[in-house]
This record gives C-alpha cells, structure tokens and sequence, in this order.
C-alpha cells in the first residue's frame, strides 16, 4: 500500500521548527518509515514544480510553519492547501504570527528605512532597498514581494490544526503524528496540545500563596531570581495562568518565566487581555485581602514594553493588529 504522502514547509521562521523535527531523534527513522516525505526544503531538493505535478489532495498533510510575509510563503501555502488533505500550523509563528510577528509594530517602509540605510551596521551610500524587479545584463531578476504586514497561517489559508510552541515540544508532534496516521485526530480547528493552563502543571505554583500581593514588577534581569518560587510572587511577569501547558514547563525549569509561546487556552480571544485578566484574579483585585484597582492599575503601569511582553508571540493574532491590518493592507 502506498504511504500518506507528508510535506513540511517553512515561511518566516527562524528554523527552530525544524530543528524540532529532528529532535524527534529515532522517532524521526519510524516517521520516515511510515510515510513518504514530498517537500522538505532544509533537508531534501524537492522543487515547486514537483508539489505543482500532484494531484490535488495528494498529500495526506502538510506541517506549515513560520508566519506568512512573503508573496512566495503566501503562493506556496495556498498551493500546498490545494494538494492536501490536512494543514497544520507547525509552531507558533504559523499558530500566532510568533516572534516575526513583532514586526507588525512597524510599516514596510519603516522595516527598509531602519534595515538597509539606518542601521549602525549598515554600509549603504546609495540608499538601495530591495526592488521586486531589477534589470541586469542578462535580462531582469526578481524577488517576491514583501507585504506590508505579518500574517498568521490561517489569515492566509485554512487550517486544520495547530501544534503550538516555540518550538513545539517533540513528545507533542510524535502525539500529532501518531493520531494523523491512525487516524484518530480531535475536531478540526483544534490545538493539539493539552488544553489547561501553564499554572496547572507548574511545579511552583503548589507554593504560590492564594493571593499575590506585588509591590513593583522587576524585570529578570533586575533581581536574583529564586529557584522554586512562583515568578509572579517575585514581582515578575509569567504568563503562566494564561497559557496553555504541553511545553514541559521549558522556560520555568530554567528559572525564567514563561513568555506565552503555546498561545493562549481555548476562547481566549486576546492574549495580552487574557494574562491581563488571569494575573489580575491572582493579585485578588478588589476582594479582601488583595489589591484594590488602583494599587493594580499603578502596578500594570510599571510594566516596560506591555505589547512586546503580552503579545511577544501573538502580535498578528491580537485583537488590535487584526483591526490596524484591515486598514492598512490591501
Ligand atoms: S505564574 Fe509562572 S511561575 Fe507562577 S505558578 Fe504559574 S507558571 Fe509557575
Ligand atoms: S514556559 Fe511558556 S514560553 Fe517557555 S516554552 Fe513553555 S509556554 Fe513557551
């Protein structure tokens, strides 16, 4: 019998999602035994052309990460969601927008303006950016276009699945592949990844005392961080109570709180308003024995760089930049 045809493919990413993949160590040999990998840019020289050949819905399923910035991801997502079955948003740039994402802070033209002419590193007399087309001796080179924002996977394409993280924890794809090839997936949509809280399985939080009363928010680098004690108690953002746990508690093992990478619970709609909400429980605003809102407005206040510490993995997804991208892309 012929085995499920399997692509991985990669947009605006830094890698790690692939080195993910082979991280799967000698689980990788049962994978590549089990099917027959059609598209795999960092390890194999399969080309466009040979995606473009299969039938439509040919591949059984396609891992997708990195976010969507280029006119090429955009072209080669929509072709691979034409040739297969099922896509899955592989990681937290294709699930949320991720670190490229944070771009979306800024314009195109602001992205070139500081890239190639002001950086302290750049060497660039002429001005020259990037042009889509240029004329040269022997006829005309291209490049893609680069859009304006960054996009998540499913602004661009629909998507089955998502394996959340940065990158998604081994132990996690091998369960998602395991339940693709027996055919055994959840309803479509759904994140495959335990769907409770961080907190829930944190080993700190059997210590954390019912109500976190802070005096000032630290920055890690700004304390000596305790080994077992709840971040949070410390005065130290974790965005622990609003998001989803399956990475193994990666951050919290080496004593750094964690930044929301698995994105949020199910029905949370923003996440920098969801962490917002979950730590304010936790503070016990407005109940006896915890602080009053504004003893907790002044606190959030303190927080340097709220949009890049709320939404370091999330930008694109956010409720805000989902409204600023209707305007500002065509
Ligand atoms: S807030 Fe962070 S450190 Fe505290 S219990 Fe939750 S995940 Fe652990
Ligand atoms: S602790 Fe948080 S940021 Fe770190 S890997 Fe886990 S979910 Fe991601």
């Amino acid at each position: 019998m012929a085995k499920p045809k399997v692509a991985f493919y990669w947009c605006a990413s830094c890698g790690g999602c692939e080195e993910a993949v082979i991280d799967l160590n000698e689980d990788l040999l049962k994978v590549a035994d089990a099917v027959d990998i059609v598209l795999w840019p960092v390890a194999f020289d399969f080309k466009r052309k040979d995606i473009e050949a299969l039938e439509d819905g040919e591949i059984a399923v396609s891992f997708i990460n990195g976010a969507v910035r280029l006119e090429e991801q955009e072209e080669m997502v929509k072709l691979l969601r034409q040739k297969s079955q099922l896509v899955v948003a592989f990681g937290a740039c294709a699930h949320l927008g991720g670190i490229p994402g944070l771009a979306n802070f800024y314009s195109r033209e602001e992205i070139f303006q500081r890239a190639y002419k002001e950086a302290p590193t750049v060497e660039n007399p002429e001005g020259v950016t990037p042009q889509e087309r240029t004329a040269v001796d022997i006829g005309e080179l291209t490049l893609p276009e680069f859009y304006d924002t960054v996009k998540t996977l499913d602004q661009t394409i629909p998507v089955d699945y998502y394996l959340p993280g940065c990158p998604p924890p081994p132990d996690l794809i091998m369960n998602a592949i395991d339940a693709i090839l027996k055919g055994e997936l959840p309803e479509k949509g759904a994140v495959l990844a335990p769907n409770k809280a961080l907190c829930d399985t944190c080993p700190r939080a059997e210590e954390r005392p019912e109500k976190i009363l802070i005096k000032e928010i630290k920055r890690p680098h700004e304390i000596k961080l305790s080994p077992w004690k709840c971040f949070l108690e410390q005065g130290v953002i974790c965005l622990g109570p609003s998001t989803r746990s399956g990475c193994g508690e990666r951050c919290i093992n080496a004593n750094m709180p964690c930044r929301g990478c698995m994105g949020p619970i199910d029905g949370a709609v923003d996440q920098k308003a969801e962490a917002l909400s979950k730590i304010a429980s936790l503070l016990g605003v407005g109940e006896e024995g915890g602080m009053t809102e504004e003893e907790v407005k002044k606190l959030f206040d303190e927080i340097v760089d709220p949009a890049g510490t709320f939404y370091r993995f999330s930008l694109p997804a956010s409720l805000s930049c989902k409204k600023e991208w209707n305007w500002r892309t065509k």
